[in-house]
């Protein structure tokens, strides 16, 4: 088979399974993670220099009764698509804390919500009413403002328990730095 992403990636698994142990099975680990408290979702940017689970020092492995960060990432790490996974992990982790983490020199700057819309006109002309007068999540401040923002959102969302603690993260691209925004 010729080298292309996929396959490549399919071999790079092959030497995941050898270190692999079985997870926990998701009806003994969603109860104790419920009742530890530690249930911590982390919002973040699908931007592959932004691996979060590195950044932040998760564990590979998971086990009931730790932190076991719940991860979302997507276009910005905007807080408007991530609801749906929320919602759903109230239900499997009862998080305790949300974490949004915006970062320097994120695609929703460089790619505002018309850059965004005249690609999707050039893939689906006909089908433009499907996304003229969507919002993409574009950043036209500061990264500060923008997980502000979200963090907002989230204080005000009915997807979000009373009392989690909500947290705005800033990262910095060049540095490697993570700021407590808010
Ligand atoms: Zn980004």
């Amino acid at each position: 088979m010729a080298s292309n992403p996929v396959t490549e990636m399919l071999s790079r698994n092959s030497n995941f399974v050898k270190n692999h142990k079985p997870s926990p099975r998701m009806q003994d680990f969603a109860p104790i993670n419920r009742a530890s408290g530690k249930g911590v979702i982390v919002i973040s940017c699908s931007d592959p220099r932004v691996p979060c689970e590195k950044i932040l020092g998760f564990d590979d492995e998971v086990s009931p009764g730790k932190i076991n960060p719940i991860v979302i990432r997507n276009a910005g790490g905007r807080v408007s698509d991530a609801v749906r996974t929320i919602g759903v992990m109230q239900a499997i982790a009862a998080p305790g804390y949300i974490a949004v983490m915006h970062h320097t020199d994120c695609g929703m700057i460089h790619y505002p919500d018309k850059a965004v819309r005249k690609t999707l006109r050039e893939i689906s002309a006909s089908e433009k009413s499907e996304f003229e007068g969507m919002e993409f999540g574009e950043i036209n401040g500061s990264i500060g403002d923008s997980v502000k923002e979200d963090v907002a959102i989230l204080s005000k969302s009915p997807f979000v328990r009373k009392g989690t603690q909500l947290v705005g993260l800033e990262y910095d691209v060049d540095t490697g730095k993570v700021r407590v925004v808010e």
